[in-house]
């Protein structure tokens, strides 16, 4: 589903097929969890094919490589040169992008010499983005920052929202949304959350949530369209007088909530600044306005 034989992927500096890649056993990444990556996507924009936001998620790529102790050599303009080269020599447009920093040998918890930097892509279909969520509230609490750094895109912090997706799936839910260790709202496992009161938005502030960069596009659509947003921390009970909400993430982009567990939001999606956020989106993505070019 993500490769077949003729996929070329990027590693360690060369363009090579993605079959011909092979793992170590002994990999500190595979063992204990310790690498970094992003999830990024391209467009197939009026003026070709581009990478959303690439600057800012290769430069976080760089923040949680540096965080945790990764050694990572390629500058964000070499990463996105390799990431638009493997979009080409695979010949996609509308994408996936997942750089993917991962470690050598190494069964000690020390930091580890051996750095390897993969960039593979897959085909990812255009947003439809009609479908609403029926979300549930996780019985799971994200990370608490003080174990580990929230912030950072670490591979092993997927275990957490693989156990809380997993959950919600198994309840009959799309997907969860979690809280913070004091029993605040935190994000989903992919994806940061707002709700709409009143045409305002709220969300959940920096410090226990992943940092999104769709966060901050919707932020920027907000303040274009004239909508406040407050970010403040919050009980999942206030959600249950909410008007609307939607996660927002780079695969989810913006996707409307229509339930959290038992509770149906009253407002319809076509009437809500949620889905007004939602269309601006889409048309910020399809638009090369905002992003960097390096190539
Ligand atoms: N929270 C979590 C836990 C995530 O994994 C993601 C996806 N990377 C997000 C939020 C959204 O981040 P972004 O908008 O940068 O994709």
């Amino acid at each position: 589903m993500y490769f077949n034989k003729s996929t070329i992927v990027f590693l360690d500096g060369e363009y090579i097929n993605a079959s011909s890649v092979k793992t170590g056993l002994y990999s500190q990444t595979l063992n204990y969890g310790n690498g970094v990556f992003e999830g990024i996507r391209s467009y197939n924009t009026t003026d070709g094919v581009r990478i959303f936001k690439a600057k800012e998620h290769f430069d976080r790529l760089h923040a949680s490589a540096e965080k945790m102790h990764i050694k990572l050599d390629l500058t964000s303009e070499e990463l996105e040169h390799a990431a638009y080269k493997v979009l080409e020599k695979n010949n996609l447009a509308d994408a996936y992008i997942r750089p993917i920093i991962y470690l050598g040998e190494n069964m000690s918890l020390t930091p580890t010499d051996v750095v390897h930097v993969a960039i593979v892509a897959w085909k990812w279909g255009n947003f439809l983005g009609d479908d609403l969520l029926n979300v549930m509230l996780s019985s799971y609490q994200r990370p608490n920052p003080k174990s580990c750094h929230i912030e950072a895109k670490v591979t092993g912090h997927y275990t957490n929202s693989i156990l809380a997706t997993t959950e919600a799936k198994s309840k009959g839910y799309h997907e969860a949304l979690l809280t913070d260790m004091n029993g605040f709202i935190a994000e989903g496992s992919g994806a940061n959350f707002f709700f709409e009161k009143d045409g305002k938005f709220v969300t959940a502030p920096l410090g226990n949530i992943f940092a999104g960069i769709t966060r901050e596009t919707v932020f920027e659509l907000a303040k274009e369209l004239n909508f406040k947003v407050e970010e403040r921390f919050f009980k999942p009970e206030e959600i249950y007088s909410a008007d609307a909400a939607f996660f927002c993430g780079t695969a989810t982009e913006i996707s409307g909530i229509r339930k959290f567990n038992e509770y149906e939001f009253p407002l319809s999606w076509e009437d809500s600044n949620s889905q007004l956020i939602q269309r601006a989106y889409q048309r910020r993505v399809a638009s090369n306005e905002y992003t960097n070019l390096y190539i």
